[in-house]
């Protein structure tokens, strides 16, 4: 199976510099996964049309429609082209206090609505360092249970993200590889993307590991050289 490349533009681009970017990876014939933030899902929803590009949200409501201000829909990120859902990235788990319920409510309501979801696990310095990092991670993986429509599961210790700190491709593999068999307790077999500061200069090393089925690429996938040329690595992987 081709290994995956998903880009997560968080909080960044404008309407004109992501259609060219897209416009730009689709001439190519790339076949990457896109997470734009929802005012650019629109424009990059018609852009992309024809091609092998595959769009996302970077959130989902826990709610159908109805009186939630500021929320979005599943059935509403669907209407507007998405195939895909980013849920448990580690800065929504941060920064707005998600943590398992919440996230069990969003898988649940993005396999309802139509979606599928990339769910993002990863343990922090902190308890890396502390000797917690599988536990951690097992106990992020635990939400899934029961859960439907999983696309991928993102591996992203959180102290490699944004930082340009990478773990190593052992490290990678070594988590990865716990992942697989906790998945396979939950009855789940879907690819395991690494994430945390993927640049060109290491993209190659991480997806050469056997348990590495593609990257999650934050900062390196707004530029096209850098995210052409991590599709690179992943394609000739
Ligand atoms: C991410 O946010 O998913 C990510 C991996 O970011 P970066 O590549 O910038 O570390």
């Amino acid at each position: 199976m081709p290994k995956i490349v998903a880009a997560n533009w968080k909080m960044n681009l404008r309407r004109q510099s992501a259609c060219e970017l897209v416009s730009a990876l689709k001439a190519e014939g790339r076949k990457c996964w896109l997470f734009p933030a929802f005012p650019l899902l629109g424009p990059v929803a018609d852009t992309l049309i024809g091609g092998g590009l595959r769009l996302g949200a970077q959130d989902v409501s826990p709610e159908p429609d109805g009186a939630f201000t500021g929320d979005v829909s599943a059935e509403m990120l669907v209407d507007a082209g998405c195939e895909l859902v980013l849920v448990g990235h580690s800065e929504r788990r941060k920064q707005h206090g998600e943590l398992g319920d919440l996230l069990a409510r969003k898988l649940k309501r993005a396999a309802e609505g139509g979606l599928e979801t990339v769910y993002c696990v990863g343990e922090t310095l902190n308890q890396r360092k502390a000797g917690k990092a599988r536990e951690v991670v097992k106990e992020h993986l635990s939400t899934l249970q029961g859960a439907r429509k999983v696309a991928a599961v993102a591996y992203e210790p959180v102290w490699a993200i944004g930082t340009g700190e990478t773990a190593t491709p052992a490290q990678a593999e070594e988590m990865h590889a716990f992942i697989r068999g906790e998945l396979k307790t939950l009855g789940l077999d879907v690819p395991i993307l690494y994430g945390g500061s993927v640049k060109p200069g290491n993209a190659r090393e991480l997806l050469a590991q056997a348990h590495v089925d593609g990257v999650l690429v934050g900062g390196a996938s707004l530029k096209l050289e850098s995210l052409r040329a991590i599709d690179e690595a992943a394609l000739e992987s």
